[in-house]
């Protein structure tokens, strides 16, 4: 699913808080329920991936947050956000698997292949999973594997065509349901 839509439904979130933390955490998991709707857009990663990678991804980014930018642009422009850092919070928690799934894409080919060495060395299960977590990016390792696992929970999927418009209807809906139920 598309940042801009994770987003918002990040922003629409905080309807139900003005903490900042529980906005965080409501926007973080509603990412991986609606990653488990189907939404077409597996294609383009796909597209990413046949060749030049980086520029395509950086493209790819740059797209989806400047949709990102307009939509909470132009809805600032009609209405006061009650509390600006809670949404803020709860847009940045919503988007924030997506950022680790592709920050761990981007470096992991760089990673050492001697990686499972330090499973055999001495120290505690702390010192452990702090050498795995650093030195073997584990954690954001594991997220790259439930993440996708999230994904494709359904086993459903929909053409590239019928992603697209489906994304950008619920993408106007969230529109509507901000400006109608988030403003002062
Ligand atoms: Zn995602």
């Amino acid at each position: 699913m598309f940042l801009s839509n994770h987003a918002a439904v990040g922003a629409l979130l905080t309807v139900h808080t003005d903490n900042p933390a529980s906005a965080f955490v409501l926007g973080y998991f509603s990412h991986y329920l609606l990653d488990m709707i189907p939404h077409g857009d597996e294609k383009v990663g796909t597209w990413m991936k046949e060749k030049h990678t980086n520029l395509r991804s950086a493209g790819v980014l740059m797209a989806d947050l400047s949709i990102t930018a307009i939509f909470f642009l132009s809805l600032s422009w009609k209405i006061d956000f009650p509390h600006p850092y809670v949404v803020a919070a709860g847009v940045f928690g919503a988007m924030l698997p997506d950022f680790l799934y592709g920050f761990y894409d981007l470096i992991r080919k760089y990673l050492s292949p001697e990686k499972k060495k330090h499973y055999r060395e001495k120290g505690g299960w702390l010192i452990k999973l702090a050498k795995r977590t650093l030195w073997d990016n584990f954690l954001l390792e594991r997220h790259f594997y439930i993440h996708r696992k999230i994904h494709f929970a359904l086993g459903y999927n929909i053409s590239f065509p019928r992603g697209m418009i489906f994304q950008a209807v619920l993408l106007g809906f969230l529109y509507w349901s901000t400006l109608n139920y988030l403003s002062v």
